[in-house]
């Protein structure tokens, strides 16, 4: 029944924000959405995971309300506040409070960054109740039919020091994402930069050998997002070489040694 219903969205549904399926994670946060459970997009910086929210949003017609977690996020930034206007006082909803009245996508981008008690005060959102108790109003508030919650964690930032609790992480749904195989990560980069396909195969090899060295030493191997930028300074007539130094290589480390490791590699492909 549910497989049927999936299909008919899947049919009728199309996006025009590009993002390349890797495997079955559309189906996944369709089944999420029509089952009102919340998603966890689990994976490395720059791999695809913004992009896919907002495609699948956009598939669903749906808006998203993103909220980028910090340290310094809290629970009143999310839930909203009172203001002085005029003489009045007047309560200003805050992204969570409007993504729940408005049955918006809220996209809670790497939430591990935010502080426990944030995340804790976010939990009747993420389970069965789907409804949050504004205790500053008094009010409760009750989740549209259309509301989900969607978070992205990055389990190895900062060599995973910021995990999240059981009680969180049980809340959620959770797809993994990795950085695309090459045939697929060639597609996507050939396709948003329109950069000659024998460059684009370079570049795509240059990447491959780096994230299959972990004695690099890296905090984080070359994403899908640094291929493009460098793929669009080569396509802008950038030397492939220089594009890559300063679209790749720097950005990766400020360690001479790394650094001329990954220059080194660059020249082994160009
Ligand atoms: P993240 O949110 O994981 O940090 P983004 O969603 O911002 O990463 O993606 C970084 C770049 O890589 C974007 O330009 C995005 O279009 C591109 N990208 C990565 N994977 C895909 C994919 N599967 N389909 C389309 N674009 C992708």
């Amino acid at each position: 029944m549910l497989q049927t219903s999936l299909d008919l969205v899947y049919q009728y549904m199309k996006s025009s924000i590009y993002y390349e399926e890797t495997r079955d994670e559309c189906r996944v946060f369709e089944s999420c959405f029509q089952l009102k459970l919340p998603l966890l997009i689990k994976g490395p910086t720059g791999c695809g995971k913004s992009q896919f929210v907002t495609h699948m949003a956009e598939k669903l017609g749906k808006n998203v309300i993103q909220v980028s977690c910090n340290e310094d996020t809290s629970a009143t930034d999310l839930l909203g506040r009172f203001l002085i206007k005029n003489t009045d006082t007047v309560w200003q909803d805050g992204p969570v409070t409007k993504a729940l009245r408005e049955g918006a996508i809220l996209y809670l981008d790497e939430v591990a960054e935010a502080r426990e008690d944030v995340i804790v005060a976010l939990h009747s959102i993420t389970d069965h109740r789907r409804e949050l108790y504004l205790d500053r109003t008094g009010e409760k508030i009750v989740g549209d039919d259309n509301f989900m919650c969607v978070a992205s964690f990055n389990p190895h930032y900062q060599r995973g020091l910021k995990q999240l609790k059981p009680s969180t992480r049980q809340r959620f749904v959770t797809v993994e994402f990795d950085y695309p195989e090459p045939e697929i990560e060639i597609k996507i980069i050939e396709r948003i930069t329109q950069l000659d396909l024998k460059l684009v195969k370079k570049l795509v090899s240059f990447a491959q050998s780096v994230r299959k060295q972990p004695e690099l030493g890296l905090e984080e191997t070359v994403s899908t997002r640094l291929l493009i930028h460098g793929a669009k300074m080569i396509h802008s007539g950038m030397p492939p070489r220089r594009a890559c130094e300063v679209a790749v290589a720097q950005c990766l480390s400020d360690d001479k040694k790394s650094t001329q490791a990954l220059i080194d590699l660059i020249a082994l492909n160009f």
